[in-house]
């Protein structure tokens, strides 16, 4: 069994994979819904006769998967960017339309900044999910309160707004 250790380096992982939280394979998830069961199983793995305890469970989350920061381990300028983009899917009632206009812009963390522009988007809309447990620019408006969603909200605005002046 492989703890989670966070300074793994971050890991690329194809669609409708999930991590197992025992050995932390990369598995596929079974695709078929089943009734009242949010997260899907991934699929048994391990040899016959000796299959991982973990198939037929939910893996680890999208970001403990590909293992890159949560909102704790993120910097304010991060942060910040996470809400600009989030806002503009509110605003444009849109995740595919903000993501192609509007995606965020990480600026700190390597490991965020290596992202493309699609899977920064999709972390930004799972570190909130994970983090409130509900997607979207209102939950982690509610989970900050006023001030602290305008401080960092402000801080990345800021920051393209002098990005954008000098070039
Ligand atoms: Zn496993």
């Amino acid at each position: 069994m492989t703890p989670a250790v966070p300074d793994l380096a971050p890991r690329d992982v194809p669609p409708l994979h999930f991590a197992c939280t025992v050995c932390d394979e990369i598995h596929p998830v079974r695709t078929r819904p089943l009734p009242g069961v949010r997260r899907m199983p991934i699929y048994s793995h391990g040899p016959r006769g000796n299959r991982c305890p973990g198939g037929g469970l939910p893996g680890k989350t999208w970001i403990q998967t590909r293992r890159l920061p949560q909102w704790q381990d993120m910097t304010d300028l991060d942060r910040g960017a996470v809400l600009m983009f989030l806002w503009k899917v509110h605003w444009e009632r849109s995740f595919a339309y903000a993501r192609e206009n509007y995606p965020c812009t990480y600026r700190d963390a390597p490991a965020l900044v290596a992202l493309t522009k699609r899977d920064a988007c999709s972390h930004a809309a799972q570190v909130v999910k994970e983090l409130t447990g509900e997607p979207g620019d209102r939950a982690i408006a509610r989970y900050l309160g006023e001030a602290e969603y305008k401080r960092l909200y402000d801080l990345a605005l800021h920051t393209e707004w002098t990005e954008r002046r000098c070039g």
